[in-house]
């Protein structure tokens, strides 16, 4: 039977005003169910802002806060899932569930429900969150990478969780002379450096050669700062693939398209003179990647934002590679 569980969040790092790496201990004398990496977990919290849906005069719908009699924004219990970004074996050893969250934000500059009241959480005073005693998911190695001989990983932000949870327990798999055969190659964007949530983490497991892991992180909007980590490329996920398999970035070929069938392409100019063209990191070539993502032997596992899923399940199609999706 599921039950709800008041479990505790003891640590909190920020790696942005809007993006942060939390970790939830269970609720005294219990603990979590024993889960697969990929699998998430639903978290709620009692006093989240709320929201309703209002019709635009254009016929779309927005949420805007939702007031009561004197103007205060009413509050309640909202749940959502949360992918785990820990390792199995990090959750067997030390207890907790470790979680990569970003605060959502509405076009209307309104934040989302949960995410707002989660960044609230402080370690120290305001700590409850409330769970669910099930891990569910299919989104694991045996459900959609088994029998492949390369493993690609694609995440957008926070995307990253499942497979930062993933990469880790191979590794550690690896540690105790477990090594998979599988080779596994991971590609993760975020805006900018402090945001490519375990970076350090990644980086050092690639580099212990335990298993056989490439890891390609790139970043969308290199500011000032981003410049000397020189281990970094540039360009969003879904671009970074198309300039390996030697596809224009989407937005070129949008403009493209839509040059063709004769439309106003003023927006899609400007969206391809903002672009930042895609740029692998130092120590991968695109033909070393090719090279690991042969179409009949090859999966890609995707996760994060919608769009760009959409479009990196386009990229594999084109070239003939099975896509799975995780749809948040
Ligand atoms: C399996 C799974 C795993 C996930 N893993 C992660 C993860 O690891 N990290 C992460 O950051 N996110 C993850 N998410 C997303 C997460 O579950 C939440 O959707 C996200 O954090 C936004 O929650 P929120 O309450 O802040 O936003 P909400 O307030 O729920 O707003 C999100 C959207 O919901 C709609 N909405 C807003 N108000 C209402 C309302 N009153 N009623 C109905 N709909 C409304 C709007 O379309 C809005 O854009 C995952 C989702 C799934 C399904």
């Amino acid at each position: 039977m599921v039950e709800k569980k008041i479990g505790m969040a003891v640590y909190r790092r920020d790696l942005s005003p809007v993006l942060a790496i939390f970790r939830l201990v269970p609720e005294p004398g219990s603990a979590f169910p024993e889960y697969a990496a990929g699998q998430y977990i639903a978290l709620r919290r009692e006093h989240c802002r709320l929201t309703k849906k209002i019709a635009r005069p254009d016929g779309r719908f927005e949420y805007i806060p939702d007031l009561d009699e004197n103007g205060n924004q009413k509050r309640g219990a909202v749940t959502h899932s949360y992918s785990i970004s820990s390792a199995p074996y990090e959750t067997r050893e030390h207890g907790y569930l470790e979680f990569y969250v970003i605060l959502q934000m509405h076009e209307t500059g309104v934040p989302g429900r949960l995410t707002e009241s989660l960044f609230q959480l402080d370690p120290l005073e305001d700590n409850k969150i409330v769970y669910y005693s099930r891990i569910a998911g299919e989104f694991t190695l045996e459900r959609r990478a088994k029998g492949f001989r390369n493993v690609v990983f694609v995440g957008t932000g926070t995307g990253l969780a499942p497979f930062a949870s993933m990469i880790k327990q191979l590794d550690y798999e690896a540690a105790r002379g477990e090594p998979t055969k599988t080779r596994f190659t991971l590609f993760h964007t975020n805006r900018g450096v402090q945001e490519l949530g375990y970076h350090n983490e990644l980086t050092a497991i690639q580099n212990a050669k335990r298993f056989d892991f490439v890891y390609v992180p790139t970043i969308s909007r290199p500011a000032a700062h981003d410049h000397h980590h020189d281990d970094v490329g540039k360009g969003r996920a879904n671009n970074i693939l198309r300039s390996v398999f030697g596809m224009p970035s989407k937005e070129v070929e949008l403009l493209a398209e839509a040059r063709s069938r004769g439309e106003n392409v003023a927006e899609m100019e400007q969206a391809v003179q903002r672009l930042v063209p895609a740029q692998l990191p130092p120590h991968v070539s695109a033909n070393q990647l090719r090279e690991r993502m042969t179409p009949e032997d090859t999966v890609i596992l995707t996760c994060g934002n919608p769009d760009l899923m959409i479009d990196i399940a386009k990229v594999g199609e084109a070239n003939g590679i099975r896509v799975e999706r995780e749809e948040w």
